[in-house]
C-alpha cells in the first residue's frame, strides 16, 4: 500500500463528476464573456515565477516545488497559472498585432508546499481568467463579475466580496516608505515572518495573521490616504460600476494579496457555509500593470485576471448541499443467458452504447437472478436479456425494470423501441420530477 503524498488527495467518482460540474460551470460563463481557454504547461522555468510572483512573496520563498531536471535547469510545478498564460501569451505574440483585449480562460492543477488544512491543500485546482491590453477600470469589473456571476450560478447566496486599491507604482512606493517609518517602531514586538517582510516587500505586513501583529497593522497608515489622482478615479469608477451592477462589497484596506505583481485593484470573494466553516477565499485576483513587460512583453499593457479555487467551492457546495442529485442511472444492463451467448451481449451493448443509451454488459458469467440484482444495482433502466430462443428468433427481450413490463422484440428494432420507452408520454419536455422519462436527464 502507498500512502497519499502529504497535502494531496484523489478526486474520484461522484466527487469527480461534481468537479466537473463547477468547472464547466465556469467554462460556460467565461465563454459567453468571449475568453477563449489557454492551456499551458505544468513545469516552468522557475525564474518565471521569481519574477512575477516575486522573491518577496510566501510562494516564491517557501512554497515552490522546485528542483534541476536532467539537464541541470530550475524547473518548478507551477503554484499558479497567472505567470503561464501571460507568458504564453507574450511567447505567441499574441500582444504583437495591438488588437486588445486578450481574453483568455485556464482549468488545471496547481502545486504549493503549504501547511494543509481545511481548505489548503500542497496540488489543488484552480479555474481562472486572464484579461490582457485594457486601460478601462470596467474591464477590472467585467473580471470581478464573471466569478461573482458564476458563483451566483452554482447557487451561492451571501457572498463577501472584498476590494481594496493599492495603487500604482509611485503611490505604492510612497506609501511603503510611510510604511516603514510606522513598522519600524514596533518591529521588535513583531513576528520574525514580518521582521523578513520588513526587508523583502513591508506591504506584506498588513496581510500577518498573528493576532497581536494585527493590532499593530489597525493603526498602520492607509493606502487610500496616498493613492495618485489616477488611481483614486479608476477605483472609484471601479466601485460606481459594481454599484451600478448591485454587486455588494467592502472595501478593506489590509487587502494588499499575497502576489508581487498586483497594482491597483484587488480583490477576493469570501464565504461561510453554514456550518459556519470558512475555508478561505473562494477566489481572489486583480489588476496588474507591469506584468507583461515583466514576463517580457511590450510596456504598458496592462491586464487584470481572477482564479477560483475549485475544491474550497466544492468543499462548501458539499456543506451546503447546493449539488444536486448526480444522475447515477444507467439506460440498460444487458444479460447473456450463459457464457455461449456473452458474443451477441457485446455486439448489443456496443450498438446500444454507439446510439447513445448509458449500457453495462455482464461479462462475469452471473447466473440469472444475480444479473437481475446487478441491474438494479447499476440502477438500470431495462434489463436487455439475450438467449438461445433470442439468438433463433433474431430478437431480443427487454424489461423495463420500472414497470416490470417485459416484451420480446425484433432485434432490429430495439433502439427505436428504447426511445419510444423512454419518450412514452411523447412530451418535448417533462416537468414531472416523479415520471421515469430520461427527459430530465438531459
Ligand atoms: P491565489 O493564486 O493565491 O490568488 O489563490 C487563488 C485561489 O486559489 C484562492 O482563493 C483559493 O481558492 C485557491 N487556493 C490557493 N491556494 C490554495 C491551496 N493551497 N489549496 C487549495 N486552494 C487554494
Amino acid at each position: 500500500m502507498f500512502n497519499l503524498v502529504k497535502g494531496t488527495h484523489d478526486v474520484i467518482l461522484s466527487e469527480a463528476d461534481k468537479y466537473t460540474f463547477i468547472e464547466q460551470t465556469f467554462v460556460e460563463i467565461a465563454q459567453a464573456f468571449n475568453y477563449k481557454e489557454f492551456r499551458t504547461p505544468i513545469i516552468e522555468a522557475s525564474e518565471l515565477f521569481q519574477r512575477s510572483v516575486g522573491e518577496s512573496s510566501d510562494i516564491v520563498r517557501k512554497e515552490m516545488y522546485t528542483f534541476l531536471d536532467k539537464g541541470d535547469r530550475s524547473i518548478t510545478l507551477r503554484p499558479e497559472l497567472t505567470a503561464g498564460t501571460v507568458r504564453s501569451i507574450v511567447n505567441n505574440k499574441l500582444l504583437a498585432l495591438g488588437d486588445f483585449p486578450i481574453k483568455a480562460y485556464y482549468v488545471g492543477p496547481c502545486f504549493r508546499y503549504e501547511r494543509p488544512q481545511q481548505g489548503r491543500y500542497r496540488q489543488f485546482n484552480q479555474f481562472g481568467i486572464e484579461c490582457i491590453g485594457i486601460n478601462s477600470p470596467y474591464r477590472d469589473v467585467e473580471v470581478v463579475s464573471l466569478a461573482y456571476y458564476s458563483l451566483k450560478m452554482l447557487g451561492f447566496k451571501d457572498l463577501k466580496l472584498i476590494v481594496n486599491c493599492i495603487g500604482d507604482d509611485e503611490s505604492r512606493n510612497n506609501y511603503k516608505e510611510v510604511l516603514r517609518k510606522y513598522f519600524e517602531s514596533h518591529l521588535d514586538e513583531m513576528c520574525e515572518d514580518c521582521k523578513d517582510r520588513f526587508k523583502l516587500n513591508v506591504l506584506r505586513i498588513l496581510d500577518c495573521k498573528v493576532e497581536h501583529d494585527q493590532e499593530i497593522v489597525k493603526q498602520a497608515p492607509k493606502i487610500s490616504d496616498y493613492l495618485s489622482e489616477n488611481s483614486k478615479n479608476n477605483f472609484n469608477k471601479f466601485l460606481k460600476s459594481l454599484d451600478d451592477l448591485e454587486i455588494e462589497y467592502e472595501i478593506d484596506d489590509s487587502l494588499v494579496r499575497g502576489l508581487d505583481y498586483y497594482s491597483d485593484v484587488v480583490f477576493e470573494i469570501h464565504y461561510t457555509s453554514s456550518k459556519g466553516l470558512n475555508y478561505g477565499a473562494l477566489c481572489a485576483g486583480g489588476h496588474y500593470n507591469k506584468l507583461v513587460q515583466e514576463i517580457g512583453g511590450p510596456n504598458g499593457v496592462e491586464g487584470c485576471g481572477v482564479a477560483v479555487g475549485i475544491e474550497r467551492i466544492a468543499a462548501v457546495m458539499n456543506d451546503d448541499n447546493l449539488f444536486e442529485e448526480l444522475d447515477e442511472s444507467i439506460d440498460c444492463y444487458v444479460m447473456p443467458m450463459n457464457e455461449t451467448y456473452q458474443k451477441n451481449a457485446i455486439d448489443i451493448g456496443t450498438s446500444l452504447r454507439l446510439n447513445g443509451f448509458k449500457t453495462e454488459v455482464c461479462l462475469e458469467n452471473k447466473s440469472f437472478k444475480a444479473m437481475f440484482k446487478k441491474a438494479i444495482k447499476l440502477n438500470a433502466r431495462f434489463a436487455v436479456i439475450i438467449g438461445e430462443n433470442e439468438v433463433n428468433n433474431n430478437s431480443i427481450v427487454v424489461k423495463d425494470l420500472t414497470t416490470e413490463i417485459q416484451e420480446e422484440i425484433a432485434l432490429e428494432s430495439l433502439t427505436g423501441y428504447l426511445d419510444m420507452k423512454m419518450n412514452e408520454h411523447g412530451d418535448e419536455e417533462c416537468d414531472d420530477p416523479s415520471c421515469s422519462c430520461h427527459h430530465h436527464h438531459e
